[in-house]
């Protein structure tokens, strides 16, 4: 991806481009559930619960829509890569 656009650009641009400005992303992150846990995947629609057994992991996204924080969405880790990753890799 080099495309190098610098030689002779002597037209005016009509339109300029946009102040740089932060781009809010939506991300996910891997969390372990805790006890007490009340969210429901986004995905299924099931609650995730904490096992005692097993450290249960579930996938907390925080979403942002037009550059605003929207909502956050909880799924089980399965769920989440089932669903193609919406919101990339969670990060640890
Ligand atoms: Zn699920």
């Amino acid at each position: 991806m080099a495309t190098d656009t610098s030689a002779s650009s002597s037209q005016t641009a009509t339109e300029t481009a946009a102040p740089k400005r932060k781009r809010w992303k939506s991300r996910a992150v891997s969390r372990t559930v805790d006890a007490g846990n009340s969210a429901y995947c986004a995905v299924c629609d099931e609650l995730i619960k904490f096992r005692a057994r097993i450290r249960a992991e579930q996938i907390i996204c925080n979403v942002y829509v037009k550059n605003r924080w929207d909502r956050v969405e909880h799924y089980h880790p399965e769920c989440y890569e089932e669903a193609g990753s919406p919101y990339g890799e969670p990060k640890g």
